[in-house]
């Protein structure tokens, strides 16, 4: 790729808001300066540039069954309910599949807003839990779908070797997940070897019931140092309540005994925590994953925001089951989860005076980017150049600007008003279009039908 130059009409900056900001891209995709006024050859955006938001938490084959879900069954749906249901979508899944439901998902995830996927991987093996000759063939098909879209991608893959606290057998729908360190080793070498520049390569231990402490030590010590560490904490009651059964300890309290928590961890939900737990999480360094939108449609409940924030507690946001795709919907999700629960408002702004919106926005920007240990998160140069541009033309915009403009499109808008995308300086949506929208969205049909039929 040869340098480029993007202009737009104002841009969110770590100085703060600028009008009429070119941005000058080196040909590796990362962003060389930053400066006002508008030089001849530049691409111009017309529109509110920020920095695209990361999304660390995705699990891209439940995207296929969304709709599924939502009807009511014989007796009280519970997330263990629904996991039955999604445990028999997965099953069914082929490399193909996945690859094809996947691109389609991230270019969503692009025309949304979000230009890094942490790809929480967790389907291995064939429909009838033999591995397939590449052990990695699943997660491989990630790293191809996030390649055709072009969004960047942290990959990991999951660790998942028990049914249940205490090392118990896993269950038959948990047959394609299963592996034993070494097995689970060779899948994350074969992984760094096919990684590119817009790639990082991590793992998720599924869960404290999917691993033993033993385990996932051993797993670690073969790692690279700092290679990026998300697991499922405490979303759940019945989670808690086994995890006390077994141990006498609460989740995130097990978590913190057993290991030596820093901003490698990406601890996803989180959400049953004591206030001595949320005050020891958040001095850890550890990063938050929070799903609001997947929460509040599984009813797993509401995660401490606000005393979180009280203690410097670092947040990012992700998508999980991809109920919905949208920053701007999970950060409200977020927000009114805090405001429904205390009967307030403005629960997350960092201040007096200050936008609950940018807030919001600043936290997650800067906890993603840790959380997926990529160069993003920053219209800045050293950071690659993943921005995201709203529509200033569109109606609710109309007299907006600024914070007021981030605030109407997480309150009011959301993805409708997300009219261009670019990572690494590529312009990948261009005015609400991904540029390889047919192609992609042909797969996915196709794909839909196999898994009809
Ligand atoms: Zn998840």
């Amino acid at each position: 790729m040869q340098s480029t130059k993007l202009h737009f009409d104002s841009a969110l900056t770590p100085k703060g808001w600028r009008q009429d900001v070119t941005v000058s891209v080196a040909p590796d995709g990362m962003i060389a300066s930053v400066e006002t006024g508008r030089a001849e050859g530049v691409i111009h955006v017309s529109g509110i540039a920020v920095p695209a938001m990361p999304n660390v938490h995705s699990h891209a084959h439940q995207r296929f069954m969304l709709g599924l879900a939502e009807c009511a069954g014989p007796g009280a749906d519970s997330f263990w309910t629904w996991r039955e249901a999604m445990y028999g979508f997965a099953l069914r899944l082929s490399p193909e599949d996945l690859e094809a439901v996947a691109a389609q998902l991230y270019v969503d995830m692009l025309k949304s807003g979000f230009s890094v996927v942490g790809e929480f991987q967790y389907l291995h093996h064939q429909p009838d839990g033999t591995p397939y000759d590449e052990p990695a063939e699943m997660s491989l098909r990630c790293l191809a779908a996030a390649e055709a879209a072009g969004i960047g991608i942290t990959i990991l893959p999951t660790l998942y070797a028990f049914g249940g606290f205490g090392g118990q057998p896993p269950v038959p729908g948990q047959r394609r997940f299963i592996n034993g360190a070494d097995r689970f080793l060779r899948i994350v070498e074969a992984l760094s070897r096919k990684a590119g520049p817009q790639t990082r390569v991590g793992i998720s231990p599924h869960s404290l019931r999917a691993v033993t402490p033993e385990l996932l030590r051993e797993v670690i010590a073969a790692l690279p140092e700092g290679a990026p560490i998300h697991i499922h904490v405490a979303e759940q009651v019945k989670e808690v309540e086994d995890c006390l059964a077994f141990s006498g300890l609460r989740p995130v309290e097990m978590l913190l005994k057993e290991f030596p928590l820093s901003d490698r961890w990406t601890a996803i939900h989180a959400t049953h925590m004591t206030a001595a737990e949320t005050e020891a999480l958040a001095r850890s360094g550890a990063i938050a994953g929070l799903c609001p939108t997947t929460e509040a449609n599984l009813g797993d409940g509401i995660f401490p925001a606000t005393d979180f924030a009280t203690a410097r507690g670092i947040i990012a946001i992700g998508s999980d089951s991809h109920i919905t795709v949208s920053p701007a919907e999970d950060l409200r999700m977020l927000e009114y989860s805090q405001r429904l629960r205390d009967r307030t408002r403005n629960a997350l702004a960092a201040g007096p005076g200050r936008s609950t919106g940018r807030s919001l926005y600043d936290a997650a920007l800067k906890g993603g980017a840790r959380s997926m240990r990529q160069p993003v998160g920053m219209i800045a140069p050293g950071y690659r150049a993943d921005v995201t541009v709203l529509d200033a033309d569109h109606p609710l915009l109309a007299a907006r600007s600024q914070d007021a403009a981030l605030d109407s499109w997480i309150f009011s808008g959301g993805n409708a008003l997300v009219s261009d995308v670019f990572v690494a300086g590529r312009h990948l949506v261009q005015d609400r279009r991904h540029i390889h929208e047919e192609t992609i969205l042909r797969n996915f049909r196709n794909a839909l039908r196999r898994l009809d039929s």
